[in-house]
């Protein structure tokens, strides 16, 4: 099918590209890499009467260190993510969960703040980012507010970006030196995933010294596993102090039925998939753990 016909625009500045949204209001969507809203629209699911494309606007996009943090535009594709220096040192997660995502076509045109926009309860960028605490820079018609990841997604496809917002950069706090691992069960190679587990941890000698871990499709949106991270500080990084520790990532969770698998076999599979990823965080390989099927 073919979306319904709309109107148009590219502005090149955030500014128009608010000012856009300002005149349009209800009748417009914005389109970062259209991987998403593409397919949409191709189904008529949604029609709206104006399109504004953010792929001109420049200042939407690149990786800078700011300090304590990391800067992503939003129009940052998931290769550039991949592939970056910066975020490979400071923000290894990220790196990690993207390798996942889909095929090496849909990382060459989505981006990293349209992934995080549509706030899909099974794309991969968003345990990543509420594990490591990152915060959403928002610009509207009253300026630029800023957004923890945990007040960032709302629910099913919903954000705090209102109507009249764009979402225009993510900041990430560095976790220099810490191991990272995003373990994640398909079905089929290159798609979302059923359940899928990002942890990074910090170990000192044998010992997990902190940890960070955020789950994937175990409710609307994005979980934080923060009894999961209690439990591993001062652990040792070994499978069955891990496996203990694992037992929590369930608490909190409200993971959906579908065809994919029931609410009772997701947290199986977030428990060995929590043991899983932070072992690979720690450097252990994950020896020991029970299969999830
Ligand atoms: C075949 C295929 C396989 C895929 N597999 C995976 C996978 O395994 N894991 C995964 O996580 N994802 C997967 N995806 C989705 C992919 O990650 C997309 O890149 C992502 O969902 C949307 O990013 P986009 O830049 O294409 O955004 P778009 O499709 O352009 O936009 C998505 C939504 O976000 C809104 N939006 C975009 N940017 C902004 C902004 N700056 N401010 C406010 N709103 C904004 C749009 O209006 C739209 O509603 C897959 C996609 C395809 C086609």
């Amino acid at each position: 099918m073919t979306p319904a016909p709309f109107e148009y625009v590219a502005p090149t500045t955030i500014e128009e590209a608010v000012a856009a949204l300002a005149e349009h209001g209800d009748e417009a969507k914005i389109l970062a890499g259209g991987q998403s809203l593409l397919p949409v629209l191709r189904m008529r699911l949604n029609a709206p009467e104006w399109v504004i494309d953010l792929g001109r606007i420049d200042a939407l996009r690149g990786i800078r260190d700011g300090g304590d943090h990391l800067v992503i535009g939003t129009m940052t594709t998931h290769d550039t993510v991949l592939h970056d220096p910066l975020v490979h040192e400071h923000a290894l997660l990220l790196t990690k969960a993207t390798e996942t995502l889909a095929d090496s076509q849909v990382r060459h045109r989505g981006t990293f703040g349209g992934s995080l926009a549509h706030a899909d309860p099974a794309g991969d960028l968003g345990a990543s980012a509420m594990a490591l605490g990152a915060s959403f820079v928002i610009a509207g018609p009253g300026g630029t507010r800023t957004v923890a990841a945990e007040d960032f997604f709302v629910d099913l496809f919903e954000t705090a970006i209102s109507d009249d917002e764009i979402l225009t950069e993510v900041h990430v706090p560095k976790h220099t030196g810490w191991g990272a691992h995003y373990e994640k069960f398909v079905r089929i190679a290159h798609q979302w995933p059923i359940v899928a587990v990002a942890a990074s941890v910090r170990v000192e000698g044998d010992t997990i010294a902190e940890a960070r871990v955020g789950l994937t499709n175990m409710g609307n949106t994005p979980l934080r596993a923060r009894a999961v991270e209690q439990a591993l500080v001062g652990q040792p990084a070994t499978a069955d102090a891990v496996r203990q520790a694992a037992a929590h990532a369930t608490e909190g969770a409200n993971p959906p039925s579908d065809l994919n698998g029931d609410a009772d076999y997701r947290r199986h599979l977030a428990t060995v998939l929590t043991g899983r990823a932070v072992l690979a965080a720690a450097g252990r390989n994950g020896a020991g753990l029970r299969s999830p099927a």
